[in-house]
């Protein structure tokens, strides 16, 4: 060996062996927030004005990351919500549903275009609010709900091409729940397809992270819709309940827990009113032994620990073939070890804060049940901000079906980790869940792809990637998951007769 050959030798045995933890140290890169404009107190949207509520109470919304009070947000009583109906009734009557369809799609386009223009300010209040890495809300979120809002306007003048054969008519007065996991992209993804469909709407948004809903309500000032199209009223779980019961709403969608889309369900049966629930999950990911096992461990992470876990479509279960399950625990475990917890606004960040105290409750609380019911706990050993709420990723190693991290939705950042030898098997078990919204296949072989497909009882099967969105593909649940898909043409018929 030369001496310079013998050097590079030296230097190479001396390389020091991967540590993800060590090696992938970044100097924090914080999204300012110096540019977003925030009221210190909202009021509720209605007729296209800001009105105080009816008993005079405000919420406070808060910073998950930080604690901090960010806004006051209007406490929204079955009195406002009678208000926002009336209003939403008279729009349909006398505007709305008399505009022609082309007219109604430029107010829809034109919304789409000042959410882009504004899509730095609402990614930085999405992240404040909710808690979700600014790398989300900047990237997914808001892009994708600009993207709704433009893909139904499309649609708004050519429902009879959607639909060729019928005739397809609004129906009125729309009352509009969502949840805090997505909360712009929930907005656009329910009040996009009914106002193109010809229908005006009465939303409310959830109490931890009601501000992107109310920076919208500015854009829809600013957008000149007709007042009364669209109505913000935000609340707690009772404003909720007002839109549910009110006598002149046609229309429910929803989107949140399984608990309270029974008790929607209950309510407004026998009244006639059209119903859509998306609710929660327990989604399978399934990995072959043939798949590209690096590509798989980064879609698993991409599926769980992103945005916390904090997704109805998160894959909370893993399966993975006997043959390749220590490779991928392994390889899992290594990546686990990169991800870096702490600041949403931080470009780096991985995993944001937990939305609510109460929800870090109770995924805490799912850790321990894990333990108890003899799950091995695996996390890595990376830090955490004192201040704010925070969860480590969590894997349960040595699961079984019946184990309760298995069977129930957590909403954090923590994967059931199983293993499989067949097909056959890994069906039976990736079914047997009360659940049915979604699934991942990861494997080399499209034959396989097509089997499991057509074999798994969920909404949407993904096939080597993951948690992948786009305006014109349906989404939605089977079984306690929900009914009624929300995207492209599907997205279209919870607010349209067809005759
Ligand atoms: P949640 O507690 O069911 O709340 C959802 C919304 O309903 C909130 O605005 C909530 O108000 C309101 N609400 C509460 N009680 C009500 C009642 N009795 N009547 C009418 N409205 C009521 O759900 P969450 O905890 O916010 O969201 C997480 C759940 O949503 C998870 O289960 C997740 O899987 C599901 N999700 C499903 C999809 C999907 O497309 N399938 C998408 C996202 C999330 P408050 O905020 O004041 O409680
Ligand atoms: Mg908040």
């Amino acid at each position: 060996m030369s001496k310079k050959q013998d050097k590079k030798h030296q230097q190479q045995a001396a390389e020091p062996s991967l540590d993800f933890s060590k090696a992938l140290i970044y100097t924090p890169a914080p999204e300012s927030s110096a540019h977003i404009r925030l009221k210190k107190q909202y009021d509720l949207f209605i007729n296209g004005t800001w009105v105080k509520p009816s008993k005079g109470g405000y919420f406070e919304t808060i910073n998950p990351s930080t604690e901090q009070v960010l806004a006051k947000v209007a406490e929204g009583t079955q009195e406002d919500v009678d208000k926002a109906v009336k209003a939403a009734r008279a729009a349909y009557e006398n505007v709305w549903s008399k505009m022609p369809a082309r007219e109604r799609a430029k107010y829809i386009y034109r919304i789409a275009r000042l959410i882009q223009e504004r899509a730095r300010e609402f990614a930085v209040i999405e992240s404040m609010d909710g808690g979700k890495p600014i790398r989300e809300s900047r990237d997914i979120d808001i892009p994708l709900a600009a993207n709704h809002f433009f893909y139904y306007a499309g649609w708004a003048d050519k429902l009879e091409y959607a639909f060729p054969g019928k005739n397809p008519e609004s129906i009125g007065v729309a009352g509009q729940i969502i949840p805090w996991n997505f909360p712009l992209l929930m907005a656009a993804w329910k009040i996009a397809p009914a106002l193109a469909a010809g229908n005006t709407v009465v939303l409310k948004p959830a109490e931890s992270t009601p501000l992107t809903a109310l920076k919208l309500a500015e854009i829809i000032e600013e957008s000149g819709l007709p007042a009364g199209v669209v109505n913000i009223v935000t609340g707690a779980g009772a404003t909720g309940a007002a839109i549910v019961n009110h006598p002149d709403i046609d229309k429910i969608a929803f989107t949140g827990s399984t608990d309270v889309g029974k008790l929607i369900q209950k309510a407004i049966a026998g009244t006639g009113k059209k119903l859509t629930l998306e609710l929660g999950g327990k989604a399978a990911n399934i990995i072959f032994e043939d798949a590209a096992l690096d590509q798989a461990v980064e879609g698993i992470v991409n599926g769980i620990f992103f945005n916390q876990g904090h997704v109805c479509c998160a894959g909370s279960r893993l399966f993975v073939q006997e043959g390749v399950a220590d490779k991928v625990i392994r390889k899992l475990k290594d990546r686990m070890a990169s991800l870096i917890v702490g600041d949403p606004m931080d470009k780096n960040t991985d995993i944001g804060a937990i939305n609510s105290p109460e929800q870090l409750k109770k995924i805490n609380e799912y850790l321990k049940i894990g333990v108890n019911e003899g799950g091995e706990v695996f996390q890595p050993n990376c830090s955490i901000p004192s201040k704010g709420y925070f969860c480590k990723p969590t894997l349960f190693l040595n699961t079984s079906q019946s184990h309760r991290v298995v069977q129930e939705e957590i909403f954090g950042p923590v994967l059931a980790v199983q293993t499989f030898r067949t097909v056959e098997e890994v069906i039976e078990k990736a079914n047997n869940t009360p659940y049915g919204l979604s699934a991942g296949v990861w494997t080399d072989k499209g034959s396989k792809i097509f089997n499991m497909t057509t074999k798994l009882k969920a909404g949407v099967v993904w096939a080597n990637t993951y948690n992948k969105f786009d305006p014109s593909s349906p989404f939605g649940g089977f079984r306690e998951s929900g009914f009624g898909r929300e995207g492209g043409l599907h997205g279209l018929l919870p607010y349209l007769n067809l005759r």
